[in-house]
């Protein structure tokens, strides 16, 4: 399966495409994971990316059409994969189907700006692997250190209130149209967010029939 995770930042796209990747046995691609990384380790496309990702504002859709083109033709990719945070603009989405990669579904995940800034706040990420957590909803088994590797949480700087409302504003004016954009291929079934991370987990699971 080929499939797009869409809605916005602080969603829980992340979260989910962990337990669709495990149950369906296939990658995660998160842009924004790999941009993380390649600002940490300091790499040509992470000196670009680093200024706008601050700011909370997109990186150039050719940096991310550049990175996803390598990503892809990764073997582990071969049997399918979930994109998180990728397409961001029509540009993106318009890139993929340039590149002849035909998705299966565009699943979007539904929630309100003031719970995603209520949500946003208590949001940790792992400084190492990139693993996310919450304080209330899904906190890690030792507070401050990251389940998978051991390493400290921190609070990204992107969310950080400021930057979470400009986050929301790119979200509604460039991400948003790809609701649109797949609806009109066909491809998008909607969830709306549940009061609990498994609840919503199921009724993803339940929306794309695995
Ligand atoms: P995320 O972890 O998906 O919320 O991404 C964090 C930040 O990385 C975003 O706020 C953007 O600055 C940048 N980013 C990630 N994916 C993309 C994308 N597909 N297009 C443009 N910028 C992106």
């Amino acid at each position: 399966m080929k499939l797009i995770l869409l809605g916005a930042p602080g969603a829980g796209k992340g979260t989910q495409a962990e337990f669709i990747s495990k149950k369906l046995s296939i990658p995660t691609i998160s842009t924004g994971n790999i941009l993380r990384a390649a600002v940490k380790n300091g790499t040509p496309v992470g000196l670009k990316a680093k200024e706008f990702m601050d700011a909370g504002a997109l990186v150039p859709d050719e940096v991310i059409i550049g990175i996803m083109k390598e990503r892809l033709a990764e073997p582990d990719c071969a049997e399918g994969y979930i994109l998180d945070g990728m397409p961001r603009t029509l540009a993106q989405a318009e890139a993929l189907e340039k590149e002849g990669i035909d998705i299966d579904v565009a699943l979007s995940i539904e929630i309100s700006d003031e719970e995603i800034e209520e949500r946003m706040t208590g949001r940790r990420a792992c400084t190492a692997c990139g693993a996310t957590y919450h304080i209330k909803n899904a906190p890690p088994k030792k507070e401050g250190i990251c389940d998978n590797c051991g390493e400290k949480l921190s609070i990204r700087k992107d969310d950080q209130p400021k930057t979470v409302k400009n986050r929301l504003a790119v979200y509604h004016r460039e991400t948003e149209p790809l609701k649109g954009f797949y609806e009109a291929r066909g491809k998008l079934k909607t969830v709306d967010n549940q009061p609990t991370i498994e609840l919503t987990t199921a009724a993803i699971f339940k929306t794309l029939g695995i």
